[in-house]
C-alpha cells in the first residue's frame, strides 16, 4: 500500500506571528531577524517579499531594498510556544509526526483520507491560532515537502502517484532533497540542470561520481523515497540504576554494570519498537554529589553493544573520578519510533 504523507509548512511564520499580535503591522512589510549589522533575515512577511527581501539575506541588504520596512528582533521563545500549539493540533490527526524545524512537520496518515485531514489541519490552525499553513500531500517525505512549496501562502497541493515523474521533470535540480549550492554546481558541470536531466543520466556514472549520494539523487529524481518518519518522544526516557552495597571505584565492576543495564534496556527498546539517540550516564559519589554526562548519537540505535560502548566511553572519558562511587545509572532518551517497527526485528 502506498503511504500518505502530509507536509505542513507555516507561512512566513515569525512575521505572521508578529502581524497577528500587533494589528498595526498587518499589511506592512515586516522583517524579523538579527539586530546587529552583520545579521541576517529570518523571516520576511509576504509584503516585504514583494521588495525582494527573503530569509537568509543580510539585514543590511533588506534595509536597502525595503527602507520603510518594520524590522523586528527574533522573539524565539514566543515562536516556540506557537510551534508547540501547532504540534498539538497535528497530534489530533496522527501519532506519527516528525517535526522538521520550528515551523514544519511531516505526518504519516496512511490509511486515512489525507485531503480531508489536511483541510482540517489548515482550518484548526486558522481558527485557533489565526495563522496560515501551506500543506503538501504525496506518497513520501520528499514529494510532500515539494508539494507544500507549490502554492504559498495558504496552499494545499497533492502530487498524485501517476503525476510524479512529469511533475519532477521541469524542476531545477536544486529541488532534489539535499542538493545545496555546492552540489548544484557539481551537477551543472555534468550538464545536469533540471531533474529531468538526472532521470536520463546514467545512474552508474552518478554512483561513480557521488557514491551513495549519486544513487539517492537518481531515486529522488523519480520521486522514490522510502525514508520513514522519525518521531521524537522527547519527554520519555528509560533507565536503570543501582546503589551498591559498598562504595567502589573499580572500573571493571562499573563497566560490567553498564553492560548489564545496556542489555536490559536494549531488550526493552526492541520489545517496544523504539530507537534512541541520547545516552546518559549518572554517577553518585560517596559524598552524595551527583554528576551526569550525555552523548547524542548521529544514528539512532537499539543495539546493546552501541549503547554499552557509548556509556563506557562516557564513564571513562567524561568523568573525573577521584571519589568512590555509591551508585551508577544509565538512561536512554530522545526516543524514536520508526514507521515500521518490524524493521527492527529483521536486524536482531
Ligand atoms: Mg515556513
Amino acid at each position: 500500500m502506498d503511504r500518505a504523507i502530509i507536509h505542513v509548512d507555516m507561512d512566513a511564520f515569525y512575521a505572521s506571528i508578529e502581524q497577528r499580535d500587533n494589528p498595526q503591522l498587518r499589511g506592512k512589510p515586516v522583517i524579523v531577524g538579527g539586530v546587529g549589522k552583520r545579521s541576517v533575515v529570518c523571516t520576511a512577511s509576504y509584503e516585504a517579499r514583494k521588495y525582494g527581501v527573503h530569509s537568509a539575506m543580510p539585514i543590511e541588504s533588506a534595509r536597502r531594498l525595503c527602507p520603510h520596512g518594520v524590522f523586528l528582533p527574533v522573539d524565539i521563545d514566543r515562536y516556540k510556544k506557537e510551534s508547540a500549539k501547532i504540534l498539538n493540533i497535528l497530534r489530533r490527526y496522527s501519532n506519527i509526526i516528525e517535526p522538521l524545524s520550528i515551523d514544519e512537520a511531516f505526518l504519516d496518515v496512511t490509511g486515512g483520507n489525507p485531503i480531508y485531514i489536511a483541510e482540517n489541519i489548515k482550518s484548526d490552525i486558522r481558527n485557533e491560532l489565526k495563522l496560515t499553513a501551506s500543506v503538501g500531500i504525496s506518497i513520501n517525505k520528499f514529494l510532500a515537502k515539494l508539494a507544500s512549496d507549490v502554492k504559498k501562502p495558504d496552499g494545499l497541493t497533492v502530487i498524485k502517484k501517476e503525476d510524479i515523474v512529469d511533475f519532477l521533470k521541469p524542476l531545477p535540480v536544486s529541488k532534489l532533497w539535499g542538493v545545496g549550492p555546492k552540489m548544484e554546481r557539481e551537477l551543472n558541470k555534468l550538464g545536469i540542470y533540471y531533474i529531468e536531466d538526472v532521470q536520463k543520466y546514467d545512474v552508474d556514472i552518478l554512483i561513480e561520481k557521488f557514491g551513495k549520494r549519486g544513487k539517492e539523487l537518481f531515486e529522488f529524481s523519480y520521486g522514490r523515497d522510502n525514508r520513514p518518519l522519525e518521531i521524537h518522544i522527547t519527554n520519555q526516557s528509560i533507565g536503570e540504576e543501582e546503589t551498591f552495597i559498598s562504595d567502589t571505584n573499580d572500573m571493571e565492576f562499573l563497566c560490567n554494570k553498564l553492560r548489564e543495564y545496556s542489555v536490559n534496556l536494549s531488550n526493552r527498546l526492541v520489545r517496544k519498537g523504539f530507537l534512541i539517540r541520547t545516552v546518559t550516564v549518572k554517577v553518585k559519589y560517596s559524598d552524595f554529589t551527583v554528576e551526569t554526562r550525555s552523548i547524542t548519537l548521529n544514528i539512532p540505535t537499539y543495539d546493546h553493544n552501541v549503547i554499552y560502548e557509548t556509556s563506557k566511553q562516557l564513564l571513562t572519558t567524561k568523568f573525573n573520578i577521584i571519589k568512590d562511587i555509591r551508585l551508577i545509572g544509565l538512561s536512554l532518551s530522545n526516543l524514536i519510533y520508526p514507521q515500521d517497527p518490524r524493521q527492527l526485528s529483521l536486524n536482531i
